[in-house]
């Protein structure tokens, strides 16, 4: 591997925020990416929503209690939190300078909302929204993924027109068609910023 290439799959402490519409595969992506590209950290959020099924505790996300969310809220424990579609979900402390002595980047999988947060606190955090090619294969998705009753599904897509609204204020703009393509351009985005960082 050329010293160029080489220098692309090292993390270089940046923060890379994604937010979609909720059934938009942004987990697919995302770990897809992930397995190929090293040096990727993804940042488990804390949630008060109940796992899904095949969901890992540390892994997927730290799941607590109302009460433990509150009294973490209380501390300052939080980067940013927020509450999405009737849970609370947060995002732990990160210290750039942190990753950037280990050498990863962070991905933090967090909405609108979070994500807006972020980038007031973190003014480097690179912004990147993922757009479903449609309202129906969005809905196809939900159904697909056999995760919800047709109440959420309804209540996600009612939120997903208002996700999209924000879509403006990102960096970037990545539509999930095939699921190849949306993987190589996350990668790619992810390459030019590291390459950036080496000027
Ligand atoms: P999110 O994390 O954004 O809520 P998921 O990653 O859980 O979404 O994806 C929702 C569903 O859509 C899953 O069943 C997943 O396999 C499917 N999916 C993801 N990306 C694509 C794609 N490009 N084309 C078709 N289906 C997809
Ligand atoms: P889900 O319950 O489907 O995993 O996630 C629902 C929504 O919560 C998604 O839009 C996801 O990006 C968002 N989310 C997950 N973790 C966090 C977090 O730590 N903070 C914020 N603000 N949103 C989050």
């Amino acid at each position: 591997m050329g010293k160029k290439n080489q220098e692309d799959q090292l993390g270089k402490g940046l923060v890379f925020v994604i937010s979609a519409p909720s059934g938009t595969g942004k987990t697919t992506l995302v770990r897809r990416v992930m397995e190929k590209l090293p040096c990727l950290r993804f940042s488990v959020s804390y949630t008060t929503r109940p796992p899904r099924a095949g969901e890992k505790e540390g892994v997927d996300y730290r799941f607590v209690s109302p009460d433990v969310f509150q009294e973490m809220v209380a501390k300052e424990q939080f980067l940013e939190w927020a509450e999405v579609l009737g849970h609370y979900y947060g995002t732990a402390w990160v210290d750039p300078k942190v990753l950037e002595i280990e050498g990863v980047d962070l991905i933090l999988d967090i909405d609108t909302q979070g994500a807006k947060k972020a980038k007031e606190k973190l003014d480097h955090a690179i912004l990147i929204f993922l757009l479903p090619p449609s309202i129906d294969s969005l809905k196809e998705r939900l159904m697909g993924r056999g995760l919800d009753s047709a109440e959420t599904i309804q209540f996600r897509l009612a939120h997903a027109k208002r996700d999209v609204g924000e879509a403006h204020w990102y960096h970037h703009i990545v539509i999930n068609e095939r699921i190849e393509e949306a993987v190589e351009k996350l990668k790619a985005i992810i390459i030019d910023e590291r390459r950036k960082r080496d000027f």
